[in-house]
């Protein structure tokens, strides 16, 4: 079959649009003669220039892929509406302003499409340029090939819903794991120090008391004791898992990291997760994941509070700032329903919990992992709901005086 230019551009499956950008070309030159050096500066000061040359372009055409991508059922019509359907999108649309001062041959970025049948369209798209320094009659015909990514995009958040319900349930399942097949070796110590309290007890009562066996039952109480922590120590430290691997981490890095995490459960509760982290704070030393678990379970815990609460306005407010040069204070506030007083001290026990099916590890297990990292971690409470903080050392600087800022 003998097919033609323009007949692989109707039936590929690839949308694509061909453009004219020669006008923009013109514009971008005149800039950069009358004096414009540094091209992308100029673009931040100048955010009407993106307006102000959008009348400069033009689309010529559009293929079918491209029409249904769009919602059209004709060329026509889009030819007609394309201003509209297709406004100037400043990101995208400088990333091809750059491109061309440049000289790239390639350039390709995402943007986001308003269909005429009213659907929003996440799209990935690319272009090939003519080598710089062209004519800008080289940028007559362009050819921009875009690809719909709503499907990958679901993948994504069902992922990372996936991730974020692995990083927490998960691992409290395995602590509940773990804790069905400790809970025989924890019984015995437990059945011991009740017998021999229940011994203590009876060789007091005797005629005279006989103390030494009041002692021998004691003794026997502490050793159990002793057996029964050391068994949940190492529950807790399993349920914490790996090894403290700490290099530089920058605080930033470490809330996008947990933000990632827990976004979309906090979406699916209403609840907005606002960051604000001012810039060149030192790096702290830790180990990213255990400190990404840690923002995960504090956040976490802020979004099942104000949706047990049936908080009506879901806000979690993540801050880092240092309070001396030493250390960066972590601070997840919430507007849930905060924390009585007296509870205030005992959310950091093992076990302590105020949920139907909360097993009250995970705050105790956040305590020893800020403390294993030399930090700590307390919690306060207003009528504006709870906040948890934790401060982390800065890490020592390498080969410098000044603290390590990242
Ligand atoms: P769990 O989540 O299994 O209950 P945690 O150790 O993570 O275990 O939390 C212990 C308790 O601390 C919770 O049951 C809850 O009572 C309290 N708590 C933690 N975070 C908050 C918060 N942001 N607002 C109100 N209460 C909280």
């Amino acid at each position: 079959m003998d097919l033609r230019h323009a007949d692989l551009f109707e039936i590929s499956p690839i949308s694509i649009l061909c453009e004219d950008w020669s006008g923009v070309k013109r514009a971008v030159d005149e800039a950069i003669a009358g004096g414009v050096t540094d091209f992308d500066r100029f673009l931040d000061d100048n955010p009407q220039f993106f307006f102000d040359v959008r009348w400069f372009h033009r689309i010529l055409d559009a293929n079918r892929s491209a029409l249904d991508l769009l919602g059209f059922q004709d060329k026509e019509s889009f030819l007609r509406e394309s201003r509209v359907r297709l406004p100037a999108n400043p990101a995208s649309n400088a990333q091809v302003f750059k491109a061309m001062v440049r000289g790239d041959t390639v350039c390709q970025g995402e943007r986001v499409l308003h269909t005429k049948d009213g659907r929003v369209v996440p799209i990935l798209w690319r272009a090939s340029l003519p080598p710089g320094p062209a004519d800008p009659e080289a940028y007559g015909r362009l050819y921009f090939f875009a690809v719909d990514v709503s499907e990958l995009k679901r993948v994504q958040e069902a992922l990372m819903a996936a991730q974020a319900n692995l990083s927490h349930a998960g691992r409290l399942s395995l602590v509940g794991e773990l804790a069905a097949s400790l809970t025989h070796e924890v019984s015995q110590p437990l059945v011991s120090i009740a017998s021999h309290a229940a011994a203590a007890t009876r060789w007091l009562s005797r005629q005279p008391p006989n103390l030494e066996e009041v002692a021998t039952s004691l003794q026997r109480i502490t050793t159990s004791t002793q057996h029964t922590v050391r068994i949940v120590g190492k529950m807790r430290s399993f349920a914490r898992r790996g090894e403290l691997v700490t290099e530089p981490l920058k605080p930033q890095d470490c809330i996008a990291d947990a933000v990632t995490l827990v976004e979309h459960e906090a979406y699916r509760q209403k609840t907005s997760i606002a960051v604000d982290v001012p810039p060149q704070l030192p790096a702290i030393l830790g180990d990213r994941t255990q400190i990404q678990q840690v923002i995960v379970n504090i956040a976490y815990n802020a979004v099942q509070a104000m949706q047990g609460a049936k908080s009506p306005d879901r806000r979690i407010a993540i801050t880092a700032g240092v309070d001396d040069a030493e250390a960066v204070t972590f601070t997840v506030a919430d507007t849930g329903p905060g924390i009585p007083d007296e509870l205030l001290s005992r959310i950091f026990d093992p076990f302590f919990s105020t949920k139907p099916d909360g097993m009250g590890l995970g705050l105790s297990i956040c305590k020893t992992i800020v403390e294993e990292h030399g930090g700590r971690l307390w919690a306060a409470s207003g009528p504006q709901g709870a906040s948890l903080s934790f401060s982390l050392p800065v890490a020592p600087v390498v080969a410098s005086a000044q603290p390590a800022v990242l």
